[in-house]
């Protein structure tokens, strides 16, 4: 599944029909998304990979391609008119469209932007266009069990017969150019790489495009253990408003971290140690299982599902339960896009929210391995609980307050653990101030958009928290700075509080800190209401892809 790394915007409020946006308008809408080079350094691919690299960026385009039908049927179409359109009002709608692969704005709650559009259909191009959705439940509700399996599954389409009955047609048939033509980029790569891990997988998958059986790539996919991490397929379901059933599209071409896949694996070798000590009751404490793996990766090239609106800097996949039961799933996160949506927002938002001092001591470095710790966190702390002699699971208890509960103790017991890497001389505690400055800048960040999801609602918790405790102080000019004498006890306090709220799987205790602490204050808001000139997201251009394809 994604992860919004800067949140969904707006608020649920009914849409207002406006009129269409005119050229400036267009272009500020546009330039909401910091234009960003991706350059990746190649050096230590030997050529034979370098070409198998660029095959995958060949076959990211045509996943594209895929992608951009699988919004709407008629993307095509308007896309081929947009890029006849020499005007400037004419570019600037190609540019916005290419951003949001669509005539609708999703950081505006879908509001088209070009005329005759008309709404965003929930089907997207799933199903047939003229189906409702009861006609489809109910056709689905009538079939026998082989035949729901393939209507309600991920990789075939609903159309309509000739004589107007509703039919599922498999993926390798409904997208046959593009998929052939996309094995055969696959068969080529797997063909250059010399990595046996990789060569599986790209056989694998560009066997399954022609047979629309993707099981057996997605465990070699879980099996990767290459300098390229390619994902390319079918794979997240939000498109389908509908049912939630079948895949879009989605490319991400990467190449793996080694430095921050070494920092990684120094910090695995520390975990059942920062268990041992986490700052709650001895009896909570537990032996940590296996850990779903990790990538660190930086990324090439994106596209279709992977390429629109807020780019995703991270992703867990598969979402095939099969896989998933046999194999678990495995994150992947894409260090150089966080590193340039560092640059263009979070570094922005520190100089409007921050004093100067507490500004020098934000860093990219501290700002990611941050983000490491928070994923690591989620494997330590109570998750299998007793509730007197009941067995049941924190997620069970604490329902729908699960998710931000979880998503506040990463992040905070993150902080907590990375502090006690630093005492014990794991991590370099030169770091220290850095690492609780930077949090609170990535804080703005995350509540910019206000509490409509766990992270945000999760944030302004913590934030409110820190402040309670001294920890983050308001300056007279409104700006922010951290106490870090102060941060270091309030993060084991509040770590104490979360995890402890989890091992008694405490429903009553979450929903009275909730409804306490996830509130945006004035003076947060106050320096919110700062920000809104800055980025909210990036556009990257994959100049280094486009160099590999031209040579
Ligand atoms: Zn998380």
């Amino acid at each position: 599944m994604v992860t919004f790394s800067a949140g969904s915007a707006g608020a649920a409020e009914t849409p207002i029909p406006r009129p269409l946006p005119n050229q400036a308008e267009l272009e500020a809408l546009t330039a909401r998304f910091a234009p960003v080079e991706i350059r990746v350094e190649l050096a230590a691919l030997p050529a034979h990979e370098r070409q198998a690299l660029t095959r995958l960026i060949q076959a990211s385009k045509l996943i594209d391609g895929i992608y951009l039908r699988q919004v709407s049927p008629s993307n095509t179409s308007i896309m081929l008119d947009l890029t006849q359109d020499e005007s400037p009002l004419g570019k600037a709608r190609l540019h916005y469209f290419v951003l949001n692969k669509g005539p609708w704005s999703e950081l505006d709650k879908d509001r088209p932007f070009l005329p005759n559009v008309g709404a965003r259909s929930p089907a997207a191009n799933f199903y047939p266009i003229d189906a409702q959705r009861e006609e489809v439940d109910r056709w689905i509700r009538s079939l026998t069990d082989k035949q729901r399996t393939d209507a309600t599954g991920f990789f075939t389409t609903i159309r309509r017969t000739p004589d107007g009955k509703l039919t599922a047609v498999p993926y390798s048939i409904e997208y046959q150019g593009e998929l052939q033509e996309a094995s055969r980029l696959l068969s080529e790569a797997a063909a250059l790489t010399s990595q046996p891990t990789l060569k599986s997988f790209l056989d694998k998958r560009a066997k399954a495009f022609l047979s629309n059986d993707y099981f057996e790539s997605d465990i070699a996919w879980m099996e990767l253990n290459a300098s390229i991490e390619p994902t390319i397929g079918p794979y997240e379901v939000y498109e389908d408003e509908w049912f939630n059933y079948k895949a879009a599209f989605e490319s991400f071409i990467a190449v793996v971290d080694s430095k921050e896949t070494e920092k990684l694996a120094r910090f695995g070798k520390e975990l059942q140690g920062l268990e041992d000590k986490l700052p709650i009751e001895a009896r909570f404490r537990k032996k940590i299982g296996g850990l779903s793996p990790i990538r660190v990766v930086n990324l090439v090239y994106s596209a279709g599902d992977g390429y629109h609106g807020i780019q995703s800097a991270a992703f867990n996949l598969p979402n095939d339960e099969r896989v998933v039961a046999a194999k678990g799933s495995k994150r992947v996160m894409l260090h150089n896009f966080q590193q340039a949506k560092f640059a263009s927002v979070l570094m922005p938002l520190a100089k409007l929210t921050l004093s100067p001092s507490d500004q020098a001591l934000v860093s990219f470095d501290s700002f990611f391995t941050h983000i490491l710790m928070h994923e690591l966190m989620h494997g330590l702390g109570p998750q299998t609980i007793l509730v007197g002699d009941r067995e049941t699971t924190v997620r069970q208890e604490l329902k729908e307050l699960n998710g931000l509960l979880e998503e506040s103790k990463a992040d905070i017991s993150g902080l907590w653990a990375l502090q006690q890497l630093m005492d014990k001389g794991v991590l370099d505690k030169k770091q220290e101030a850095s690492m609780y400055v930077t949090f609170l800048a990535s804080a703005f960040r995350t509540l910019r958009f206000g509490l409509n999801e766990a992270h945000a609602k999760g944030m302004a918790m913590q934030l409110n928290y820190l402040m309670d405790h001294g920890a983050v102080v308001r300056n007279s000019d409104g700006t922010f700075r951290v106490n870090v004498a102060k941060a270091k006890t309030a993060t084991a306090g509040l770590t104490h509080d979360l995890m402890t709220i989890q091992a008694h799987g405490d429903y009553a205790a979450a929903a009275a800190l909730v409804k306490r602490a996830v509130v945006i204050r004035p003076e947060i808001q106050e320096a919110l209401d700062r920000t809104k000139a800055v980025a909210i997201d990036i556009e990257p251009r994959f100049v280094t892809a486009e160099e590999l394809v031209r040579q």
